[in-house]
């Protein structure tokens, strides 16, 4: 990786400039609040290209990304066999609003990968994979209420933002106005990895409740994986009481193992969302699962869903290109490894100079935490965490060119670009803002 590219002294100038104009044309100068910097404070960072584990932001300052366009890019930017595919699909149109082969071959992919997916259907976003998701368990088991984790996030859905993680708790609206009282009293909210407050919603509605969707290794409330007896007794609730359970695995497919969260655990969803890492940096997102409940969907079945870019060509081409890269047989050791490497790494460094401080890590999932607990398996715990600390940090990385999450309640990503090398300069960065840290 070329790290020693022109690199002119950042104009702090021209980023806000770029700012100042985009903030008087889109609501709070972006297209996604969690690419604002409100929850660390400051103006966020205008990045013209990407390659491999680097960003390079207007000034062509490079900075080693965590974010990985929050999660999709596993390959890192601008993967050369990604790129060079799509710009083939592209010189044969950008899409035809028709059936296609790449379809087939995507589905297969994902049902080889995850065999739960015995039917499925493409949808652009993570979002729309949950809100179709959920409206198939609602019209499948003729049921309207809903339960949904506090801190998880699963989209802008309205029935799902109710307490909401990501953006919605960063900015602290995680319940949003504009989702009529009507419809939010059909959620219901339980704490994650606390079965009993699940147990006590179905012994209060036994015979209302369709669906329990969860984040599996909930990653939009900081990084918590959830207790395998946990999700088991979500799974035997909704067996006992003929509810479906619903994974989302918008961020955890595919990164969580080559078969997600519900490989690793082994346990069997009846309907699971997938979105990110199946676009491979384009809107990609599906839902899928039993066959019996997939049939329920229009056109064979009665519930309504449809997408005029569902399917497309491109994205496709970019999303399986990237799934086909993760079939190497060292892909997955060498991204826990280089990952683990990185969590270990930054644990030891904030021990030396004694600043509390944890990190959670599966596979190419972790989490930073400003705290003195061991663990912190709810979200109460990280909520106690020191979030000053957190902006501290963070913004003492950026500044010698290490880009986190600009917040203290998301998940880090890598990829498989960030290499030893990678890993190795961002450690030497953290040491000097450990050191100063107070
Ligand atoms: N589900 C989870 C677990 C997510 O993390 C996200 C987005 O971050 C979504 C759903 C929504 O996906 P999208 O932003 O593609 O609509």
């Amino acid at each position: 990786m070329n790290t020693s590219k022109a690199h002119t002294q950042p104009s702090k100038y021209l980023n806000k400039k770029l700012y100042d104009a985009a903030s008087q044309l889109m609501p709070g100068g972006v297209n996604s609040p969690v690419r604002s910097f409100s929850g660390v404070g400051g103006d966020p960072i205008f990045m013209t290209r990407g390659e491999g584990a680097y960003l390079y932001d207007v000034n062509d300052k490079p900075y080693i990304d965590y974010i990985c366009s929050w999660g999709p890019l596993i390959l890192g930017h601008a993967h050369p066999t990604v790129i060079e595919q799509v710009q083939a699909a592209c010189a044969d149109g950008l899409g035809f609003g028709t059936s296609t082969p790449i379809e087939i071959d995507m589905a297969t992919k994902i049902r080889e990968f995850m065999p739960n997916m015995e039917m499925m259907r493409m949808v652009s976003s993570g979002t729309e994979a949950t809100m179709s998701a959920i409206r198939l368990a609602r019209g499948f088991t003729q049921r309207d209420k809903i339960i949904k984790f506090e801190g998880c996030y699963h989209g802008h859905n309205d029935s799902l933002l109710i307490k909401a993680g990501s953006g919605a708790l960063t900015l602290g609206v995680p319940s949003s106005p504009g989702v009529p009282a009507e419809l939010a009293q059909h959620t219901l909210t339980a704490q994650f990895n606390q079965l009993d407050t699940v147990q006590a919603w179905f012994e209060k509605y036994p015979k209302d409740i369709a669906t329990v969707i969860i984040e599996p290794i909930a990653g939009n409330m900081n990084f918590i994986p959830g207790d395998k007896t946990f999700l088991q007794g979500l799974r035997n609730l909704c067996d006992q009481y003929g509810a479906l359970l619903i994974f989302d695995e918008v961020m955890t497919g595919f990164r969580i193992t080559r078969g997600g969260a519900q490989n690793y655990y082994q346990i069997k969803p009846d309907l699971t969302a997938l979105g990110k890492v199946i676009g491979g940096g384009l809107p990609v997102g599906a839902f899928g699962g039993r066959k019996d409940i997939m049939q329920h969907m229009a056109p064979i079945g009665s519930v309504y869903q449809a997408g005029t870019l569902s399917g497309n060509p491109i994205a496709l081409t970019a999303g399986l290109t990237t799934l086909q890269q993760l079939e190497h047989a060292d892909f997955y050791p060498t991204l826990e490894r280089q990952t683990q490497r990185l969590t270990q790494g930054l644990q030891q460094l904030a021990q030396q100079h004694h600043i509390p401080f944890l990190t959670q890590q599966q596979e190419s999932m972790f989490g930073l935490f400003f705290t003195d607990a061991e663990k912190i398996t709810t979200y109460q715990h990280v909520m106690q965490c020191n979030t000053e600390r957190f902006k501290q940090f963070f913004h003492a990385m950026l500044e010698l060119g290490v880009y986190f999450a600009p917040s203290a309640f998301e998940a880090g990503f890598t990829s498989i670009a960030h290499t030893e090398a990678v890993i190795n300069e961002t450690l030497t960065k953290a040491e000097t803002v450990f050191k100063e840290m107070k």
